[in-house]
């Protein structure tokens, strides 16, 4: 077994030695069982939060009325939820009841997936009532029960269907994907927020290609607003894109009509997406302009964003490799790295036309000099840049 369950199962032993039962839940023994790499490790138990509080140090208390805390081990955190059904999912948002229940196998049933309603013990011995693990093998992604009855409970699933399809390039069985077809139109009653998240995780999946054509193929791609104008399966980014940022300047590159705050407010995405977008935006327009990664671009694109510039170009199909080591090199060849850097700063200019008042010229002014220097049309120099200015003459009427 894999040792990074090794502090998980302590946990476990230690809810066991209070009397209790625990077992290792959802995605990562998933992914143990498909031979991926573990994510966050998930913990089931037979016991309600407050025996978890009482049995652990390190608590906190996330989620005590749906029954989960964190329980924190050796500086990991784990999840660790009892035993639920849900009942209800009236309004298809939340289920109106959670009860909590002693009895691993109801818990499982209540999950959405075969693969992902897989528990697995401290010794590695798995409890597999919808023989999950043959889906696994299979490489197939089917409801737990009547999947019509499933996707109706909790129309998200359809979504988490289709980026589970582009995660781990699984195929739908076939009375899932005729339920996910049937039912597609109800992930209107889905937050936004919610879609946002599973929106952003088919992309970045190595399988997206799976994922789009099913997106289309169920039209529950109509329920994704602004993004269902686009043909989706003919319209595929070349490569997979990470992080919304990248999804944003990848829309509105395609099509410029669109725009970046009406996008943002749409979907509900934060204002750092929106600078980001905005970034990368400015970016690609430059590099459409020169056909080139300049000095100036480089200069200008934050350095946190140049992964998502070099996947952006590549899924755009306008570059074939991947940019960032060049975007590295060329940002070290830089003259300077920012702008207080330049031996020349605004109260120098100043300082040379002190009879002229103080106006949106400067700040214009400083910028030209900035990029001049980016260019190495001029020296960083203190004399140099004072006597190009004084060539020059800056524009001062405004
Ligand atoms: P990831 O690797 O992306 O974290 P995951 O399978 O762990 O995938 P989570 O959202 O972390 O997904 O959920 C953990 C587990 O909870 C799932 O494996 C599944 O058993 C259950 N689950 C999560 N969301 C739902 C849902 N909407 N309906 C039913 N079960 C769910
Ligand atoms: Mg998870």
């Amino acid at each position: 077994i894999d040792p990074v369950f090794h502090p998980a199962f302590e946990v476990i032993e230690r809810i066991e030695q209070a009397g209790g039962e625990a077992f290792v839940v959802g995605g990562s023994v998933r992914d143990f069982i498909s031979g991926r790499p573990i994510g966050d490790i998930d913990i089931a138990t037979s016991e309600p939060p407050q025996r978890i509080q009482e049995i652990f140090d390190k608590v906190i208390p996330v989620g005590i009325e749906h029954g989960t805390v964190i329980v924190r081990h050796q500086s990991v955190s784990y999840e660790v939820t009892t035993y639920r059904t849900e009942k209800g999912y009236e309004d298809y948002r939340h289920p109106d009841e959670v009860t909590f229940v002693r009895d691993i196998a109801i818990d499982l049933a209540r999950r959405d997936f075969t693969m992902n309603a897989i528990a697995m013990d401290r010794c590695g011995n798995f409890i597999d009532p919808y023989e999950g693990r043959i889906a696994i093998q299979n490489k197939t992604i089917e409801a737990v029960g009547d999947p019509f009855h499933r996707f109706r409970e909790d129309p998200l699933r359809m979504m988490r269907a289709i980026r589970f399809s582009s995660q781990l390039s699984f195929t739908l069985d076939a009375s899932t994907k005729e339920a996910l077809d049937a039912e597609s139109a109800l992930l209107a009653y889905i937050s936004i927020e919610r879609i946002a998240v599973e929106v952003q995780k088919m992309y970045a999946g190595k399988g997206f290609r799976n994922g789009l054509e099913l997106l289309t193929e169920t039209r529950l791609h109509h329920q994704l607003p602004i993004i269902n104008q686009f043909d989706l399966s003919e319209l595929a980014p070349s490569v997979p894109l990470q992080h919304w940022h990248e999804l944003l300047a990848y829309f509105i590159t395609l099509d410029e009509k669109l725009s970046l705050d009406h996008f943002v407010k749409r979907w509900k995405l934060s204002n750092s997406t929106k600078r980001q977008a905005g970034s990368l935006l400015k970016a690609v327009e430059a590099y459409e302009e020169h056909r080139d990664v300049t000095a100036w671009l480089v200069y200008r694109l934050p350095a946190e964003l140049f992964d998502s510039f070099a996947r952006l170009l590549q899924a755009l199909g306008q570059v074939e490799e991947d940019l960032k080591s060049i975007i590295e090199q060329k940002r070290k060849q830089l003259p300077v790295q920012r702008r207080k850097e330049i031996t020349f700063q605004a109260e120098d200019l100043i300082a040379l036309y002190p009879d002229i008042r103080k106006g949106p010229w400067i700040s214009k002014a400083m910028e030209q000099i900035e990029y001049e220097i980016i260019k190495e049309n001029i020296e960083n120099d203190y004399e140099k840049i004072k006597e190009w200015v004084l060539a020059w003459n800056p524009p001062v009427n405004n």
